[in-house]
């Protein structure tokens, strides 16, 4: 069992607002009190025992911590050290300032594809550097792309939230169920063996986002996107995706294939001509290409309204307890305790999946 450093965090650091919250936990702006540096703590809430429902398995932050551990690349965030009590572990990480990549895009009048290409590259580098460690993130999303600082000229890509991830030795065959349905490929659903083609997919269905305001399998209910997506249901429809080069569309479609070996990898990502064109003509094509900016607007506002939404129902759930524990005495303080950590269960049904039901043979 890895031994992460006893010291309380609060000696060492100052801890700040709430930067955002997790299924297991929160991520706190904290001020190194030796330096004044400011970084994150992802403070991530354990198990209390063996029959506890909530909290995490210790031994899978150690699985995350292990993998962030081994990642050092520009466009990953970076973890610079780990404290545990009983109750919790507190990962300190690189503070990322710059919000969620989407975010920075929808605030934007327009945007070429030129320009989106090149927070595209960043992403596929990222990934590049991870699957060439045998590393999978399996939880590619809007939400776990950020911008290091959305001030700056040319900001950097962080991805987030290794939570998920897996680290693939040769021999063994690692299923999982996690996810979150629209970006799930579909040998998750299978509950096949995965690799780390899992990712390419989720690239695929953000890219698709990113350039049309449209998610390709996007069902009423997450079973019909699940459907959707085995179904390989999805089209460019011309009204949303009249200003998008083929090339885009080609990028696309080698990536949401069913087989997962004869998906696109990252590295060949990165030499598609529409990442990386060959001549002026591709060049031209991709500057006179844009995103369809008034849909991603939409699906932007869309995305974070949800967002909140499951926020909102968390706190109000937490509410409704604190008040029955006040009614009805210190006898309900341990319902209280468990109700604080405790998973938005009523607007994510898949995402109930997470970090539980993987297995490794
Ligand atoms: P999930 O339930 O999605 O697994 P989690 O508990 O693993 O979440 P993260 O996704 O890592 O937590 O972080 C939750 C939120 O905190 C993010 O969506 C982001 O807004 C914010 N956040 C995470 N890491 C950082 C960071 N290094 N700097 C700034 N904000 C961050």
């Amino acid at each position: 069992m890895a031994v992460f450093k006893l010291d309380n965090v609060e000696d060492l650091y100052e801890i700040g607002n709430v930067l955002g919250s997790g299924h297991f936990g929160q991520v706190r702006e904290v001020r190194e009190r030796a330096t004044g540096v400011l970084w994150a703590g992802k403070f991530l809430k354990l198990k209390k025992g063996a029959g506890s429902r909530l909290g995490l398995e210790r031994k899978s932050v150690e699985k995350e911590v292990e993998i962030l551990q081994s990642l050092q690349h520009q466009n990953i965030m970076a973890l610079k050290d780990v404290f545990e009590s009983r109750a919790e572990l507190v990962l300190i990480i690189e503070l990322i300032k710059g919000g969620e990549l989407f975010d920075f895009i929808a605030e934007k009048e327009n945007l070429t594809e030129t320009e989106a290409i090149e927070f595209m590259k960043q992403i596929l580098e990222g990934v590049s550097y991870m699957h060439q460690k045998n590393v999978a993130h399996f939880d590619l999303k809007p939400e776990n792309i950020m911008l290091s600082d959305k001030r700056a000229p040319n900001p950097d890509i962080k991805i987030i939230d290794f939570g998920m991830a897996h680290r693939f030795i040769q021999g063994e065959e690692y299923k999982s169920l996690g996810g979150t349905p629209q970006y799930i490929a579909p040998e998750i659903i299978n509950y096949e063996p995965l690799s780390t083609a899992a990712d390419m997919w989720s690239i695929g269905v953000i890219t698709y986002i990113l350039l049309s305001g449209l998610s390709p399998f996007q069902g009423e209910t997450d079973e019909e996107t699940l459907r959707n997506i085995m179904a390989m249901n999805y089209e460019f429809e011309p009204h949303y995706f009249s200003q998008t080069s083929n090339m885009a569309k080609d990028f696309i479609q080698k990536l949401l294939v069913k087989d997962q070996s004869e998906r696109m990898t990252a590295e060949e990502c990165l030499v598609h001509p529409w990442i990386k064109p060959l001549n002026r003509t591709q060049i031209a094509k991709r500057n006179r290409s844009s995103i369809n900016m008034k849909n991603f607007k939409k699906f932007n506002a869309r995305r974070k309204w949800k967002m909140s939404f499951n926020m909102v129902s968390a706190c109000n759930r937490f509410c409704r307890l604190q008040l029955l524990c006040k009614a009805h005495g210190p006898e309900q303080q341990e319902l209280r305790d468990c109700e604080s950590d405790q998973e938005d269960t009523g607007t994510k049904p898949a995402s109930l999946l997470r970090r539980r039901l993987s297995s490794s043979s």
